[in-house]
């Protein structure tokens, strides 16, 4: 869509009604090289990565959150985050696609049911943002992921058809780049099943763009209580006066908000950073849920850390600030979530972390040996056990040239 007029990025230090107009921001998001100079001096690295991601995986950034980027430093954790780097192209061979088989888990279109009781409903491939480590890198923005009412239908009947099913998790994308008409129809929909308990839904909209938080919402998030959302900040830059008037106004709604991080190396992979992040999150009363291990997602390599960093930051916390501060780490794997403690993780064998799963079933991560000045944490060295699930090195990988069209 072209934007009518471009937004002066200088505006918000007026914090105009203009300004907070989510739509507007949506209109006026940066995604050409041109417009993302007014925000930064772009590096040769960054030029040079915008044109060579083109066709790979989308970018876009709001206005609202390209203003919080440091213009001079290029190493800055909003704008690694957001601003495509040549590192997404190197050779990668441990990047999948689809590294949690989520779409063998999923029985209809776009519905992830991995779990007896829960599911995550992916209701739109939209997002107003789109962050360069994405989970769902393969999906989001793609034309063949975009849900039609009649394909949400029939994820719809499909819970409805699973009495086993009593939480729903609306993920995508972003759920809140719905409108409000159609995200009421959604939630009503799914709130008319006898047996969903609770709704659920993962945004990171009160990041990215906290305008979207409008009294309108919230009045269609509270009539089908109990409705939770989980955002996803990652650093303590993100968490602006702005970003929390809006959660407080999904709190006065009674919906509770939790937090899901992922640890990104060289944003937020050290205690000083994610102490300061989850204290600033109680402050906001936002509940640290989960701290996510970087997935294997091609072209993201270079922020994944060693789980031996993730749990020697869990120890440095534990014990050190307010209980209900610390996330829960955990690494996602085909065969579920599982915690990123000693009682799942067997040990290292070279490069990969063996784990138990809660299913019972061994996990072997690929995983980058830990730098030799740096853990608290060292694992037993083990052998790699025979016929263990893992990620096939070098198998599938993402490439420019494997990338659906359409992106
Ligand atoms: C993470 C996840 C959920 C929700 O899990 P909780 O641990 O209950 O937050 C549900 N379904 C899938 C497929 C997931 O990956």
């Amino acid at each position: 869509m072209k934007a009518p007029s471009p937004i002066d990025p200088n505006e918000p230090l007026a914090r105009s009604p203009q300004w907070r107009d989510w739509r507007r921001q949506m209109r006026n998001r940066v995604h050409d090289e041109e417009t993302l100079g007014r925000y930064v001096r772009l590096t040769d690295d960054e030029r040079a990565a915008l044109a060579a991601t083109k066709g790979v995986f989308r970018w876009n950034i709001t206005p609202y959150y390209a203003a919080l980027m440091d213009p001079d430093d290029p190493d800055c954790p909003i704008r690694r985050q957001m601003t495509p780097r040549m590192d997404e192209v190197a050779p990668d061979i441990v990047g999948v696609v689809d590294p949690l088989e989520e779409v063998a888990h999923s029985p209809v279109k776009n519905l992830i049911h991995n779990y007896p009781d829960r599911v995550a409903f992916c209701v739109t491939a939209e997002c107003a943002i789109y962050c360069r480590y994405c989970l769902r890198k393969r999906m989001v923005g793609d034309a063949d992921f975009m849900m039609r009412k009649a394909e949400l239908r029939e994820g719809i009947d499909y819970i409805a058809a699973h009495p086993e099913i009593r939480d729903v998790l609306l993920t995508g994308g972003d759920p809140l780049t719905h409108n409000d008409a159609h995200l009421d129809w959604l939630l009503g929909a799914l709130r008319a099943i006898p047996h969903v308990e609770v709704l659920r839904l993962g945004t990171r909209l009160p990041v990215t763009l906290p305008y979207r938080i409008t009294p309108e919402l919230c009045a269609v998030l509270e009539k089908h209580h109990p409705v939770w959302v989980n955002t996803h900040f990652n650093h303590p830059k993100e968490l602006t006066e702005d970003a929390a008037e809006a959660v407080d106004r999904l709190l006065r709604a009674g919906v509770p908000v939790g937090n899901q991080t992922v640890l990104l190396r060289g944003i937020n992979d050290d205690a000083a950073t994610m102490k300061a992040l989850c204290e600033g999150l109680v402050r906001m009363r936002v509940r640290p849920y989960y701290l996510y291990q970087a997935q294997l997602i091609g072209g993201t390599a270079h922020f994944r850390t060693a789980i031996e960093t993730g749990m020697a930051i869990m120890e440095a916390l534990q014990g050190r600030t307010t209980g209900f501060a610390l996330p829960k780490y955990v690494l996602d794997t085909p065969f579920g979530k599982v915690p990123m403690t000693r009682s799942y993780v067997l040990g290292r064998a070279g490069d990969h972390v063996v784990m138990r799963t809660p299913r019972g079933r061994l996990w072997a991560e690929p995983n980058p040996v830990p730098p030799g000045d740096a853990p608290a944490v060292t694992l037993p060295a083990i052998a790699l056990p025979e016929g263990i699930a893992t990620i096939p090195t070098g198998a599938r990988a993402f490439a420019p040239e494997a990338a659906p069209e359409g992106r």
